[in-house]
């Protein structure tokens, strides 16, 4: 073989090497691509916590994905009520303050390679088989708001020597998701919650009845209603002022949430008003519940602004429907209807000297009565 031969051969090789590289950066980059559409399609905060703690986990063949969020005013942590993270207390943590991200990230810059004992031990506390890693800072407007902490057994899999640019471009995408999934939220959520109360608003609940009344008639259960309506709830404010009106108002919300099941959904529905709806709950046991939180607000004690205790009543209204109560399929109908039920049955407690409930059974609906329901309806 001549020197031109073997020139031309060497260059070949070199070509295909470079060629196969290409090939496998190409695979990386559109396995990057992918995920990066995924994250960016996560409606949810726990959509997308799930999809990086899980998924990228089996996704880019990893020993531990663990995340820390700056989380200072709870924002993160209220939206993830029944979010049970894989291994719950170390792949997800949340901080109040910078302190720990600095340590993680002194210059703000993607950290790769063999971590310290002391940096292993922050970003992977459960997992002390880590060889090599990606710390990958979470920066917003310029402020850190977590680190991502990608985990390999495999010593070569992140070495401190090479420019991992996709693995910087991740990270600002969730970054930016992050940020996105928890304002989205909080806004929808302000949407639908009363802010005095925290309770849902009656936005919110005109909505949900019309959601509970087709499940109940899809699935065959029994739907109850509860107004509660405080009684002398005027002479509060009169006598104490405003805002221990106001102040009753949350304690009554709070009392409320705390004593139902989850599935169960309260709303403020007017000024002294909470409306709430019971699933899969029948007449007596609606009532049952209904006493049972007429006797806790009656007994809940309350400190006016000069710290002596005061006690409220309620009046409540409770009615319910089955899926043969309704001989029509309205929907907007069947909750006027059950409303109106409720109502009544309010106004029959207070008339019955308040501090009380009453059961009113819908009445017999025939179609030819929409009309009637709907312009029956008094002003709430
Ligand atoms: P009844 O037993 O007949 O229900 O008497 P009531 O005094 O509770 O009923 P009324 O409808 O006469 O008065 C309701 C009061 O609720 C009047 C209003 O000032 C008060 N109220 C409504 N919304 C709020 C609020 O957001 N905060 C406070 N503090 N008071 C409110
Ligand atoms: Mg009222
Ligand atoms: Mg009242």
């Amino acid at each position: 073989m001549g020197p031109i031969d073997k020139e031309n051969k060497d260059l070949r090789r070199s070509l295909h090497l470079l060629a196969s590289k290409v090939e496998r950066n190409e695979a990386i980059l559109r396995s990057f691509f992918e995920m990066e559409l995924r994250l960016l399609s996560c409606s949810n905060l726990a959509e997308l916590l799930d999809l990086i703690l899980v998924e990228f986990k089996e996704y880019f063949r990893l020993t531990a994905v663990n995340l820390i969020l700056l989380d200072p005013e709870s924002a993160a942590r209220s939206l993830l009520d029944d979010y049970v993270p894989p291994e719950p207390g170390h792949s997800l943590r949340f901080v109040n303050n910078q302190r720990l991200l600095k340590t993680l990230f002194p210059t703000v810059k993607l950290r790769t390679g063999e971590l310290s004992a002391q940096l292993k031990s922050i970003a992977f506390p459960s997992n002390p088989y880590i060889l090599s890693s990606a710390l990958l800072p979470l920066i917003r407007h310029d402020c850190l708001i977590g680190s991502l902490h990608l985990g390999s057994k495999d010593p070569a899999r992140y070495s401190e020597h090479f420019d991992y640019d996709y693995v910087g471009h991740l990270a600002s995408i969730i970054a930016v998701c992050i940020e996105n999934c928890i304002n989205q939220q909080n806004l929808k959520r302000l949407s639908i919650i009363d802010m005095l109360t925290k309770v849902n608003n009656r936005r919110a609940f005109d909505q949900e009845i019309i959601k509970e009344l087709s499940r109940a008639s899809r699935h065959q259960t029994p739907l109850s209603c509860l107004f509660i309506d405080l009684d002398f709830f005027k002479l509060v404010n009169d006598n104490f002022g405003h805002q221990v009106g106001d102040k009753v108002l949350s304690s009554v919300g709070l009392l409320l949430k705390k004593n139902l099941r989850k599935t169960d959904f309260v709303a403020r529905y007017g000024g002294e008003e909470f409306a709430i709806l019971l699933p899969n709950c029948d007449s007596e046991k609606a009532i049952e519940i209904g006493e049972q939180l007429r006797h806790k607000i009656l007994h809940m004690v309350i400190h006016n602004n000069d710290n002596a205790p005061f006690r409220i009543s309620a009046s409540i209204g409770a009615t319910s429907c089955s899926s043969d109560s309704f001989a029509f399929d309205d929907l907007d109908a069947q909750a006027h209807a059950l409303l109106k039920a409720a109502d009544q049955a309010v106004y029959l407690a207070k008339e019955k000297g308040r501090n009380r409930i009453e059961y009113r059974p819908l009445p017999d609906m025939k179609p030819e009565l929409f009309s009637q329901i709907n312009s029956d309806m008094r002003p709430i």
